[in-house]
Order: structure tokens, then C-alpha cells, then sequence
């Protein structure tokens, strides 16, 4: 059993502690599922985490607000237990965050059907010449009069291919750069929009280039005011930031776990590897980490509930830092398993993989860097 004493912590509630015993009980219940097909085990996934109530943390309709420590925590447990759940949690919070949190109630109605688990998100940001250079989306969405006309690619779209609604952000062209972009609500049965390719990556999730060829979307599919799709992008990555960060802490922690395991278990020249002090010293680097990776997570995740409108500083450090270390925590651990370490389908071998890709999306390691040292200097 995990560590759990950071639950005393001062950012918790209750209400925290409760939900966090709660999916603790059914995730051991529940995971990991059969991940050898990954559309449908993330579909399952979505129901099943619907039907147990999880997903209701997902979204928020007006009048009710997103908890960002509920979000840290459930990403937390799941990724822990397993990679592709906290994946199917996740989406179905990033896929409609711009609805969350700017959406009218008619487009909120997407919501009852993504928190009961009935409807898949996805959102729909990068492109193939602008991951990291957000300002420069090329998808163009023209003015029609009662509706708009979507035409370009998104690339590396999680859930692409499964997904019932996609969060698109595009061109409308109010501004040069940043700010001349728009974010509309895609039903993926709209005509024209076409699922280009699928892609395969080292820790397999459903994941897809999609096209849009004259895909009409009428104007009350806009989330928002035009020209306000850059703002509405990072306020979402400002609340999901962090629960990236959360989802790197449940790998480390389960990486610290299964090495506390081995060292207690495997005998090494006459004693248990928890004798050598090298591995000792190797473990105590790895506690440090998850407590200190802890720490800014769950500090970004309450500043944010505590009512701040912005914690870009607050997120970013808690995203690099977490995800850099859980990295670190996880190598460490690959290390410590010795030859077991490397063979697929080894617990630390799977964390190996599934690790990697959170340094690179919803702001890479170095673009984080960035967002920090701009926030010291201002
Ligand atoms: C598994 C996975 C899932 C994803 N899911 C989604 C999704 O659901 N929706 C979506 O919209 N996108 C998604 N993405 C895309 C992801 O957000 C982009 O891959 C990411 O923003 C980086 O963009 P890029 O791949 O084009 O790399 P580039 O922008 O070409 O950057 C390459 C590298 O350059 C470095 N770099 C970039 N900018 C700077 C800078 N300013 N200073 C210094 N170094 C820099 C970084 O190391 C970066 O990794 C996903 C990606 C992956 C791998």
C-alpha cells in the first residue's frame, strides 16, 4: 500500500480523504483492465468510471466549480493502478474544460453525457506545425453568417478515433497570432470531419490526426467570444496542468512501491538489496522526490480552489517538476529490478513507458521552464 499520510495534509478536506478511500477501494476492485485493445478497454473504462460516479469530478455546469484537488487526487489514484484509467478520467476532463468553463448551458448539456461515461472528449489543440507554438494554429474557421466552415488538421489528438465531441481551436482571425483564434464543440458525426490516421506511441492510448474538410459548425457551437480561443486554451491548461503533474506522482509512487518491494525481497550477496546502501541512497532520492513532487502538485491544486483566478506559476512548477521526477523516480526503479527491470510487461517496464510522452504534451518540460523564469522575472 502506497504511502498515504500526505492525505494530513493541510490542502485536504474531508470531503478529499473520503473520495480518495473511495476509488482507493474500487480501482483495487477494478485495475488494471486488459489493455490489448486499447479502444475499447478506454471505453470501459469511461463507463465504468461513469457508473461508479468518478466522472461527475470531470466537468462543471454553471454554478458548480471544478475541484482541482479532486482532480489531482483521482489522477493520482488511477495512474497508480493503471495508466490507460487515469488516461480515460483525464480526457473526459481536458476534452471539455473550455465547456466548463465557458460554455452556455446549452453546450454544457454535453456534460450529463461525458460525467455519466455515455459520451468520449477530446481536445483539439495541436497541429503539425504548431505543438509547442500554440499562436500559430492554421486550422481556419470562416465567418459564414449562421455558421462557421472548419477546414485544416489536428495532430496527436488523445481520443481521436473514439471520441463523440471534440474541443477544436482555430483560426477565426480576429488578430494576428494568439489572438485571433476561436474554440468551438465538434460532434465527431459532423460531415467532413475525417479521422486521417491513427498513431501508435510507446505507451499505447487511443490517439489520432484528424481532418476537417468544410466541417460546418453553426454558431452556437463557438465556446466563448471570438477571438478568445488562445485565453480559453490556457485557462483549461492552468486547471489540467497540474493534474498532469498528479498523474506522474501516481506512477512515482507505484515505481517506489514496487522498489520497496524488490529491495525488501531480492537477496543480494548474503542479504536483502535494502541492505546495500546505494540502493538505500537510490530509494531515499526517489521518497524525496514524490514527497516534494507532492507538494507543489497538490499546492498549485488548492491555491487553485482557494479561489485564484490564474496559477500558471504554481502549475508549471508543480507539471515540471513532477514529471521530471517522476522520470528520475522511475529509472531508479528500473534499475533497482536489475534484468526483471526491462522485461516487457514488468510493472516498472510499463511505467518506463507510460512516463515519457507527460514531459512532452500540455506544455513540454522546457516550455514550462519558460513560464516560470517569465513569471520570476515580471
Ligand atoms: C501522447 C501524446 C498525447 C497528446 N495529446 C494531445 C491532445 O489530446 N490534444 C492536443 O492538442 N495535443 C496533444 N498532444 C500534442 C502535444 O501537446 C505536443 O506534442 C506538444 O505540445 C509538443 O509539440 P510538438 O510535438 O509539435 O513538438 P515541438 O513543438 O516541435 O517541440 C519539440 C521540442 O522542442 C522543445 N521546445 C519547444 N518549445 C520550446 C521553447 N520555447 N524553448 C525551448 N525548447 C522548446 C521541447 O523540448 C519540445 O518537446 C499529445 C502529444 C503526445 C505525445
Amino acid at each position: 500500500m502506497a504511502d498515504q499520510s500526505f492525505l494530513n495534509w493541510p490542502f485536504f478536506e474531508d470531503k478529499h480523504r473520503a473520495l480518495h478511500a473511495e476509488l482507493e477501494a474500487w480501482a483495487s476492485a477494478n485495475l488494471p483492465v486488459d489493455h490489448s485493445d486499447v479502444d475499447q478497454a478506454c471505453k470501459d473504462l469511461v463507463a465504468a468510471l461513469g457508473k461508479a460516479g468518478f466522472l461527475q469530478y470531470s466537468g462543471a455546469k454553471q454554478g458548480e466549480t471544478l475541484d482541482v484537488r479532486c482532480l489531482c487526487l483521482i489522477r493520482e489514484t488511477l495512474a497508480r493502478h493503471d495508466g490507460l484509467a487515469d488516461f480515460a478520467f483525464a480526457m473526459q476532463g481536458l476534452g471539455t474544460g473550455a465547456l466548463s468553463l465557458f460554455g452556455t448551458p446549452d453546450q454544457q448539456a454535453w456534460l450529463d453525457k461525458t460525467r455519466a461515461g455515455e459520451a468520449l472528449s477530446a481536445f483539439a489543440l495541436s497541429e503539425p506545425k504548431s505543438g509547442s507554438d500554440v499562436a500559430n494554429i492554421e486550422l481556419s474557421a470562416e465567418d459564414k453568417g449562421n455558421h462557421y466552415v472548419l477546414n485544416g488538421e489536428k495532430t496527436w489528438i488523445s481520443n481521436g478515433g473514439i471520441a463523440n465531441v471534440y474541443t477544436v481551436f482555430a483560426r477565426t482571425g480576429e488578430a494576428p497570432g494568439a489572438k485571433g483564434l476561436s474554440a468551438f464543440v465538434v460532434p465527431t458525426d459532423s460531415e467532413g470531419l475525417e479521422i486521417a490516421e491513427r498513431l501508435d506511441v510507446i505507451a499505447p492510448h487511443p490517439l489520432a490526426r484528424l481532418k476537417f474538410n468544410n466541417v460546418h459548425v453553426p454558431k452556437t457551437g463557438m465556446i466563448g467570444e471570438a477571438g478568445a480561443g488562445f485565453k480559453i486554451a490556457m485557462s483549461v491548461l492552468d486547471v489540467f496542468r497540474s493534474t498532469v503533474g498528479a498523474a506522474a506522482l501516481g506512477f512515482a509512487r507505484r515505481a517506489l512501491d514496487e522498489t520497496l518491494t524488490r529491495a525488501k525481497s531480492r537477496e543480494l550477496f548474503g542479504a536483502p538489496l535494502a541492505e546495500l546502501q546505494m540502493v538505500q541512497g537510490h530509494i531515499a532520492d526517489m521518497a524525496l522526490d514524490v514527497d516534494a513532487a507532492a507538494l507543489l502538485i497538490y499546492r498549485a491544486a488548492w491555491t487553485k480552489d482557494m479561489g485564484a483566478a490564474r496559477v500558471t506559476r504554481e502549475a508549471a512548477m508543480a507539471k515540471l517538476y513532477a514529471t521530471d521526477k517522476a522520470q528520475e523516480v522511475i529509472d531508479k526503479a528500473v534499475q533497482i529490478h536489475g534484468g526483471d527491470g526491462v522485461r516487457k510487461g514488468s510493472i516498472v517496464e510499463s511505467l518506463y513507458r507510460e512516463i515519457r510522452a507527460l514531459r512532452i504534451y500540455e506544455g513540454a518540460s522546457d516550455v514550462q521552464k519558460i513560464v516560470i523564469a517569465r513569471q520570476a522575472l515580471a
